[in-house]
């Protein structure tokens, strides 16, 4: 990035102008140099508030839907979060700047290899990852404050639920996944609170997220361009 690069101020003034109102939030997303989380050919693009395809069929996610997602989890600096999907590692390291440690599961080993790569890049000593099935957590590390889940669900699957701590927040998108024949705008992200006796649920706004899939991936080799087969 050279020396005065004004586009991580730029991004944070259009955030401000969609009514991302969270100083702490606005400085995370400026401190994170998007540019390192995304593939050579879109690092001119790097700071626009799109989401951007990465390997293996998956996307990182907008800006503004990452600085949102972040705001409402209204974390705290003594706080431990779970991520499921990893992705390109951004959203987890604008997590990082905000809380005691994120804890980080993705199911494709390429990327997380290179999310790995960029949280040592960055020193982001409170990342930790691991290479698995989202669908049943991280039950070694469980209960979190704080659950966010970067891939649609029908609706949050119960092992999940049992590792949020009672008054702890979970993020996700829910409904049908993008793509296919499905109805592309068809995901609420929404924010649960789990309550002494059950939940209270917040529907928020209309998303778009890959689909959290279930399983690990086949081996690549065994398909054309890395992405999974369909079932
Ligand atoms: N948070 C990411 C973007 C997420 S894209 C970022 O900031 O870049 C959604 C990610 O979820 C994809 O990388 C996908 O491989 C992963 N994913 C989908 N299903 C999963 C599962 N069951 N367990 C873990 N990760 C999963």
């Amino acid at each position: 990035m050279p020396e005065h690069d004004p586009r991580p101020i730029e991004l944070v003034m259009a955030l401000r102008k969609q009514g991302i109102t969270d100083a702490k939030v606005l400085s995370a997303i400026e401190r994170t140099p998007r540019e390192l989380f995304v593939e050579a050919p879109f690092t001119h693009a790097a700071y626009n508030n799109t989401a951007l395809p990465i390997p293996c069929g998956q996307t990182i996610s907008q800006p503004y839907i990452v600085a949102y997602s972040t705001e409402v989890l209204e974390l705290g600096p003594n706080m431990r979060v779970l991520e499921i999907g990893t992705g390109s590692g951004y959203q987890a390291a604008v997590l990082s700047k905000l809380c005691r440690r994120v804890y980080t599961i993705e199911r494709h080993k390429p990327l997380l290899l290179e999310a790995e790569a960029r949280f040592k890049t960055l020193k982001l000593e409170n990342v930790v990852t691991k290479l698995g099935d989202g669908f049943k957590g991280w039950p070694e590390q469980a209960p979190f404050d704080r659950i966010l889940l970067t891939a649609a669900v029908a609706d949050v699957p119960g092992i999940l639920i049992e590792q949020l701590k009672p008054g702890g927040i979970l993020v996700a998108p829910l409904g049908n996944p993008a793509g296919d024949e499905l109805e592309s705008f068809s995901q609420l992200l929404t924010k649960m609170i789990r309550t002494e006796t059950g939940w209270k649920r917040e529907a928020l706004i209309p998303v778009v997220f890959v689909p959290m899939v279930p399983g690990m991936p086949q081996d690549p080799r065994k398909t054309h361009d890395g992405s999974d087969r369909k079932r």
